[in-house]
């Protein structure tokens, strides 16, 4: 398929021989319009899959920290790319200015705005339908070009701006470099995150040399087609608009658009569902810069002083990756600190960064970012006893980061050693840390298994860590370990699978294993037909399969001299050396592949060379010529007959002569349970790793179609094949799209692991320094509203959650209920001999015979896993986290006060838990009902709800009537009660709070909770939200007790509106005298989250007071409810409360407190529960996670 860049040029020589210069007249305004609008049209997936979620990703940061957003638009045609964002964004943008030269669309813009500023003033459900609306002035869209120059025609002199968008308009700016530094020349201020200016265009090499530019962020979306109506009407609007300009009506324009048209259907690729469409490749990328861009880059080369890296020493074999060579700032550090300085700097300007290892990957080299070249890295050394402290019982090999692994494999090799890694010798670090699979798999495991110890760079921090076991004479001297045990353990694991992303690795610690030598046999036979290429691939898998682990049996699909060919590759290890003599084939392989081409005898080095397309046999190191390829790879439990149809029919379809398959056998040491545990590399269970490689002749240039097809025909096998795999190679995988559905597969069958990495990466590259490796799943957002539903037995808490979850579902979310004791059900059924686990969960009388054991069954698991509890918990609420889960009703608690147990594991959700009560002789009833022999039973072991407990659950539903009303009073509980807490307006609210990083102290993501008021109709909506979210009667309430500053903010407002007096505390630092004239009360305060970090009070942490009227809540009220804006570790909640029922003498029972904004993981609720506040009612608006 060519692209529009080949099109445009075939074009434009098209024109050119047949009318010569002169006779071109220039497009007009209708015509641009009309060539643009099937351009856009035709490029829907473009918007879908890549401008707007990429749009919505890079902004993102910057949106979220910050009240109100300024956006200038260059040339964004009829309508704003802005209004397709999510309505949370828009929002966000009070001022709005386009410059759009194009007149007619100009018009169209502003209509299109118009709708925005006729409802600008008005409620917020209104709101949510206007594309910008909260837009503070009338938007400026100005008919005029960007021009260089800080003062653009038309609009206000001197305007600074948060963003300025490029989507698809940088065409005609020469050079791109001063066009974009004019743009960061009118961002507004250097705040971070600081403003930027975002690009979208169509990928060029114009785009990507920016001469020392350093980007933000850079993302290629190579497989971005449009589609043109196969039409002579829209061709002849189409062909003019790609070229640039049209033919003068008196010069036979009808004969010229003929022609125009006919390139146009030479180049154009038919859609496949009846042509009625053509199709023309049109890479995008998106690039983004900072205010800084410009020098950045100084100013790292300038601290660095090192020599740049000559083009001819920088080896990158990846076609991608040497196009991008020139485009990439590639530093080559020659110590360690070189590397932390690199890291600090991207740190410091929230940047990321690649990594240049072997360079086989297309991630390692980005246009416009800075790449650390670790070539310098390239020690290799042995530690034949593994060590004075080793905790390893084997040689170690310690191998820099810029090692190969040819160099590995040779140096262990003269050692008598090897350790197993892939079958290339070019290939570097990124095989290691991502598995390396090769022709030592069935015998040792994969390469990352043998990785015993790591010395790397932290991104998140620019710390020098040492790893597992790395021998004290390897650590560098100011290397230090992770701070706790866990975190290393985590971290290892996370290296030994997905090591490119977690730190910049300077050094791999390998275990290794005395050296074997090998014998190679090959055969090659044709397949006349897909019968004989079915049976003999098949059967050969089969045999292969039952081979000893001593042997390996690899096969190869290629097409040699008009015929598709089966290779077959076996290797056979031996200690001995020389090899004595090699084992007989297995009749049954004879069978299939008669004898054998060829045998040898080679060392570990010797295998490079044994590969079969770098033989005669097959492709003679892909055809002896220089050739680009292209690869990915997948895991076969089973090589079947469906397996072979693709393979076969995809050899059929190959774009290209050296495009081939390479099975190669996996299982016995790949499978072993130990490494499974150990590392984060998730596919194991495989017999055949499948390496589909596209290749063609080797070419430097960006639009190669032959590179496009070969990538094209990879991927189309690959999504015919990922149905029938058991998993995916990770390697190599990046921000290309076409990758995500792979990545999604890449880290094992168990979500677990996913989203273990998913943490970690959170935890390890915060910044995301390096978002150019292979793609992790996102930590995925844990449902908004987890809703534990206990109650006595009998209550019908299952019955309510089951009702309750299809009242969300009808309203749209996303609802999952489940009981966390099914897992234990499954424990025990497992455990225990003739207990039916179907039974068990499914039959309530026969659940009941066996409650009683299965309560000692779960005391006696806790005792040997005193987390067992939280990780069960957990473990539901990862489940529905991978599932998309909005709201999770969890049933079958055992534990008391669960919300203040368990809500900082999960602190980015709410957390409630609803108490479900019913009269001891319904639940009687209902037991009754469900089993017989009732009159022993005693509710012991599980949730009990008495007069006497000491905390009070967020809700109550009073489940006593019999269910005769077919759930009208418990649907409608759902309705009035749970619902609310789902409801728009809270996040339209929480949008208020601006998170503002690294305050008061570095590594604090400080949430302005009080901005809502400053937020315009932020009061007031605070204000009506708290009157809502109120569980009782305000008419009952006396008095709203309220702390300086937050809680007197919010306090007085909804005091106004709810017509009830204020009690006003005090805060009084140090040994002052107070701020209210006596008669008072007062109690002595700890220090809160945020003021704690203040210096002026760590110096005198213990000394706030806090004090109010001594009668201003008089004793016997009915109901007081406290205010405030915050609770996170609840030290001044327990302060006011200690106040309140201490020296007031209020009972807790008859205090309510309602916040604002709740910070669950310091743990609030647990502290006011300890102390003696656990029946305090304590309701909250927000919930944030995070410190
Ligand atoms: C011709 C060819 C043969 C191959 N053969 C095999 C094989 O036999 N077995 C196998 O398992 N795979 C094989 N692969 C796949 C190979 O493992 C991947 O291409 C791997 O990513 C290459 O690593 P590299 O260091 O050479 O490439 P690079 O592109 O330099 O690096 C790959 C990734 O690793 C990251 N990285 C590199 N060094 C570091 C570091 N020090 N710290 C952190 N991140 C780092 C890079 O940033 C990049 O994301 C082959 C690939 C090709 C093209």
């Amino acid at each position: 398929m060519a692209t529009l860049n080949s099109l445009k040029l075939a074009l434009r020589q098209k024109a050119e021989v047949t009318t010569g210069n002169g006779k071109k007249s220039p497009l007009s305004e209708a015509q641009y319009s009309a060539g643009f609008d099937i351009l856009a049209r035709g490029s829907s997936a473009t918007y879908r899959d890549f401008i707007i979620p990429h749009l919505f990703h890079v902004l993102a940061p910057l949106f979220n920290s910050r009240l109100r957003i300024s956006v200038l638009e260059i040339g964004p045609g009829p309508k704003s790319i802005l209004g397709e964002l999510p309505l949370s964004q828009r929002r966000k943008i009070s001022r709005y200015t386009a410059l759009e030269p194009n007149g007619l669309y100009a018009t169209r813009l502003e209509e299109w705005l118009q709708c925005s500023t006729q409802v600008g003033s008005e409620g917020l459900e209104e709101l949510s339908n206007s594309p910008l609306p909260c837009l503070e002035n009338q938007p400026g869209v100005h008919r005029s070009l960007f021009v260089l120059d800080s003062l653009q025609p038309g609009v206000e002199g001197g305007k600074k701006y948060d963003v300025i968008l490029f989507c698809h308009s940088m065409y005609g700016m020469k050079p791109k470099r001063k066009f974009i530094e004019n743009a960061l020349e009118m961002l507004a201020d250097e705040k971070r995150p600081g403003g930027m200016v975002v690009i979208f265009h169509r990928d060029s090499a114009a785009l990507r040399h920016l001469d020392g530019m350093v980007c933000y962020q850079t993302a290629l979306f190579p497989a971005c087609s449009v589609r043109v109506a196969n039409e002579d009407t829209v061709l002849d609007c189409f062909a003019p608009f790609v070229a640039g300009f049209n033919f003068s009506p008196s010069q036979g324009r009808e004969v010229k658009l003929e022609w125009w048209r006919n390139v146009c259907r030479t180049l154009g690729r038919l859609d496949e569902n009846g042509g009625h469409y053509l199709l023309f490749n049109a890479p995008q990328r998106m690039v983004t810069f900072t205010r800084q861009s410009a020098t950045m880059l100084l100013e790292l080369t300038a601290q660095l002083m090192l020599p740049l890296p000559a083009e001819a020493e920088i080896r990158v074999k990846n076609r991608e990756a040497r196009l991008n060579r020139q485009a990439a700032h590639i530093i080559r550090p020659t110590e360690v600190e070189h590397v932390q300085q690199c890291v600090r700097w991207a740190l410091k300007y929230n940047l990321s960064l690649t990594v240049l290892g072997g360079g086989h990957s297309g991630h390692c080299l980005m246009p416009n970012v800075v790449s650390l070249d670790m070539s310098a890295f390239a020690q290799v050394r042995i530690l034949v006893t593994g060590g004075a402290e080793a905790e390893v019982d084997s040689p170690l090999i310690i191998a820099g980061a810029g090692c190969k692994t040819g160099d590995i494999v040779s140096k262990a090799l003269a050692s008598g050693l090897e350790v197993p890694l892939g079958s290339r010798p070019s290939v570097g670090a990124g095989l290691w840390l991502q598995g390396g699979i090769g022709h030592l798999v069935r015998l040792h495991g994969l390469a990352c298994d043998s990785i015993v110890g790591v010395v790397m760079v932290s991104v998140a921090s620019g710390k020098l860590l040492y790893v597992g076991n790395v021998p004290s004479q390897h650590r560098p001297a100011d290397a230090v370990r992770p701070d706790s045990e866990k975190e290393e353990i985590d971290l290892l694991w996370a290296i030994k699978g997905a090591g490119t992303n977690f730190g910049i690795v300077i050094s791999v610690v390998f275990r290794a294993y005395k050296a074997q030598s090998y014998w190679v046999r090959n055969w090659v036979v044709p397949l006349p037909n897909d019968f004989e290429a079915t049976r003999r691939l098949c059967g050969i898998s089969e045999i292969a399969t039952q081979l000893p682990q001593s042997r390996t049996a690899d096969m190869y699909l290629f097409w040699k001299d008009g015929k598709l060919r089966l290779g077959v590759t076996m290797f056979e290890s031996s200690t001995a050396t020389p090899f004595e003599t090699p084992t007989p084939i297995p009749t049954a392989l004879l069978a299939f592949l008669g004898l054998e081409h060829s045998g040898r005898c080679v060392d570990g080095v010797g295998l490079f060379e044994t590969d079969m397309y770098m033989t005669g046999m097959m492709h003679d190191g892909h055809g002896g010529g220089k050739t680009s390829s292209f690869k990915r790879c997948l895991f076969l439990k089973h090589v079947g007959a469906d397996v072979v149809e693709i393979l076969v029919k995809a050899m059929h379809a190959r774009p290209s002569p050296l495009c081939y398959f390479h099975l190669l056998q996996g299982g016995k040491a790949v499978d072993d349970a130990v490494a499974r545990e150990a590392g984060a590399f998730g596919c194991r269970n495989w017999d055949f790793a499948c390496v589909i490689t596209g290749v063609w002749p080797r070419d430097d240039q960006g639009d190669n179609e032959a590179a496009q097809a070969a990538a094209k025909w990879v991927y189309d096998v690959v999504s015919d094949l990922l149905p029938l795999s058991c998993g995916v190679y990770g390697a190599d995988l990046g921000p290309d799209s076409r990758d995500a559905a792979l990545a999604a597969m890449a880290f094992g069958p168990t979500t677990g692991n996913r989203l273990r990495l998913a943490r970690l990466k959170r935890n390890w590259d915060p910044c995301s320094v390096l978002v150019y490796a292979c793609p992790l799943l996102k930590v995925p957002k844990e449902p908004k509203l987890i809703l534990l539903v206990t109650g006595e037995s009998g209550a019908g808490k299952d019955y309510c959650a089951a009702i309750w979850a299809s009242v969300f579902v009808s309203n749209g979310l996303v609802t999952r209920a489940v009981s966390i004791s099914d897992a234990l059900k499954r424990e025990y059924a497992a455990a225990m001999a003739g207990v039916d686990l179907n039974r068990l969960l499914q039959d309530r009388a026969y659940k009941e015979q066996h409650r009683l054991a299965l309560t000692a069954f779960f005391q006696a698991q806790v005792q040997g896993r005193p987390r067992l509890p939280e990780e069960q918990f957990l473990s539901l609420v990862y489940d529905a986290a991978a599932d998309d889960v909005d709201v999770l009703f969890i049933t079958g608690m055992r534990d008391v006060a669960p919300v203040a147990t368990f809500y900082h594991l999960v602190p980015d959700s709410r957390l409630l838990e609803v108490c479900v009560k019913a009269s001891q002789e319904t639940r009687r009833g209902r037991r009754r009902n469900a089993a017989d022999d009732d009159k022993d039973y005693k509710d012991k072991g599980s949730f009990k709800v008495s007069a006497d407990m000491d905390y009070c659950p967020d809700l109550i539903f009073d489940n006593d009537k019999d269910n005769d009303d077919d759930g009208m009073a418990v649907r409608r509980f759902a309705e009035t009660s749970l619902l609310p807490f789902v409801h728009s307006d809270l996040e339209c609210l929480a949008d208020m709070v601006r998170p503002v990083p690294d305050f008061p102290r570095p590594g604090i993501l400080f949430r302005h909770v009080l901005d809502i008021a400053q937020h315009p109709g932020g009061l007031a909506l605070c204000t009506s939200l708290l009157q809502k979210h109120f569980p009782s009667d305000w008419a009952q309430v006396s008095v709203l007790v309220c702390c300086e500053a937050g809680g007197f903010v919010f306090a007085s407002a909804l005091g106004i509106a709810v017509s009830i007096p204020l009690a006003l505390i005090r805060k009084v630092a140090g040994a002052s005298k107070g701020k209210i004239p006596p008669a008072t009360i007062s109690v002595v305060k700890g220090p809160s989250h945020i003021s704690g970090c203040s210096s002026s009070l760590k110096e005198h942490p213990d000394v706030e007071r806090i004090e109010m009227d001594m009668d201003v809540v008089p004793k016997g009220v009915l109901s007081v409810v406290v205010i405030d804006d915050v609770l996170a570790t609840g030290e001044t909640l327990c302060a006011i409360l200690r106040l309140l029922v201490g020296e007031a003498g209020i009972s807790a029972e008859n205090v309510t407190v309602m916040v604002v904004a709740e910070f669950p993981i310091h743990r609030g609720r647990e502290l006011l529960r300890r102390l003696g506040f656990g029946k305090v009612s304590v309701q909250s608006l927000l919930v944030f996670g995070g410190a």
